[in-house]
């Protein structure tokens, strides 16, 4: 076998890799994970739509985000507001990460993406690109601009009856991201970051999975090592090989926890609404039937898939999973890694609540006419949906398809 070969993230199988013309995209064989994609001009488009989502976080960060105007008040507000606002009610940790997911990290894989793709163009310095690899594959799932643009439309509806809402920089410059965010992610997939390595020789032409293959694969940098001679982290870029058993009990750890933190969630209130005075706390529930009695079925319906249905969804499917991993060997593995592909990509959409009460508490905020306060409830709502994205991300796919692979060297 030749050099064009690769192995799926997702399942272990060992495949040739068929080159892709135009925008195509190259999937498993056996699971039907994304293995890589095409796009014409990768790199430099990339490095245009990545400096251009540079110049549209500036602005994000920088300019009035949305001015609300009510009974004759005026509150004009920035984007770091709507997470500063946690501070104000002792509710710190909930602010940095509404900072963090909506700006902070999506400006730092902004960054680190492009010092990657000037550092990918030097084919010798594979240990730094190694290091980039890593922080970049750490951050991206934590920054999260789309959804907190689905909380801003969310906010933008619900107080467009009560006030009037003008947008600012900020927030055109948010929305002009979410398309270049987007083809970022996807001309990115298309660029060979690694130099193509040589598969071992003598490699069983029969093997299905790189594990039958005696091969040990570099999740980080699409390395292959005989596993007999291999040592414990890969020569190229020198990741610690994949061990599946420890990550199955992190990841039963991290669900119990989940469910822990989702109870008091989904007790506690999240937001309190005072008008002159006078109001009282909701829970996540409570917020519901509110929208419902005031006839805003599309929001009450946007909430509860986002805050009810998916978490709870979501860690179900994630317990359900586990347990078939354990009981049920091999059965329908295909469909199983497709469920954990839908949960894991659906899980970060939960953060659209957290979004829409710092985003309404930083807008209204006009002293004795009208103020919404976070409740404790955001806390553990916060915490319940991170928790559970670890989850998701610790979970290993390969052990759908454990029944053909016993004592894994690597
Ligand atoms: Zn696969
Ligand atoms: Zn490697």
């Amino acid at each position: 076998m030749g050099s064009a070969l690769t192995v799926c993230h997702a399942c272990d199988a060992l495949q040739q890799r068929p080159p892709i013309e135009g925008y195509g995209k190259a999937l498993c064989y056996r699971c039907g994970a994304l293995l890589y994609r095409g796009f014409p001009q990768a790199y430099r488009v990339t490095l245009a739509l990545q400096l251009t989502a540079l110049l549209l976080f500036i602005l994000m960060a920088t300019f009035p985000f949305i001015t609300l105007e009510l009974k004759g008040s005026r509150e004009e507000t920035y984007l770091l507001s709507a997470a500063a606002i946690f501070f104000n009610y002792g509710m710190g940790g909930v602010g940095l990460v509404v900072a963090a997911t909506t700006l902070v990290i999506p400006l730092l894989v902004t960054i680190t993406t492009l010092l990657l793709l000037v550092v990918s163009a030097q084919a010798r310095a594979l240990r730094l690109l190694a290091l980039l690899v890593r922080f970049q594959r750490f951050l991206a799932p934590w920054s999260m601009v789309a959804v907190f643009a689905l909380g801003v439309m969310v906010t933008l509806i619900k107080l467009q009856q009560s006030a009037t809402l003008i947008p600012g920089v900020a927030f055109w410059a948010l929305l002009a991201l979410l398309p270049v965010l987007a083809l970022a992610q996807l001309s990115l997939a298309a660029i060979a970051l690694w130099p193509a390595v040589a598969a071992p020789s003598g490699v069983s032409a029969a093997a299905v999975t790189a594990h039958q293959a005696g091969l040990c694969h570099c999740a980080l940098c699409d390395n292959l090592a005989v596993a007999a001679t291999a040592a414990s982290h890969c020569p190229r870029c020198g990741s610690r090989w994949r061990s599946e058993h420890s990550r199955q009990s992190t990841v039963l750890a991290l669900l119990i926890t989940g469910t822990l933190l989702l109870i008091p969630a989904n007790i506690y209130p999240i937001m309190s609404v005072y008008n002159f005075g006078r109001g009282q706390p909701d829970t996540i529930l409570s917020g519901i039937i509110k929208l419902i009695e005031a006839h805003m079925w599309g929001l009450a319906v946007v909430i509860f898939i986002a805050s009810i249905l998916v978490p709870w969804l979501k860690l179900l499917t994630l317990y359900g999973l586990l347990y078939s991993t354990l009981h049920r060997g091999g059965w329908r593995p295909r469909e199983r890694a497709l469920l954990h592909r839908i949960t894991e990509a659906v899980g970060v959409w939960s953060m659209t609540d957290i979004f829409i009460v710092a985003l309404m508490a930083a807008l209204v905020n006009l002293g004795t006419v009208a103020t919404i306060a976070p409740g404790p409830g955001a806390i553990y709502f916060c915490a319940a949906v991170m928790v559970t994205m670890l989850a998701a991300a610790a979970f290993d796919t390969r052990t759908f398809w454990r029944d053909v692979e016993k004592s894994k060297t690597c």
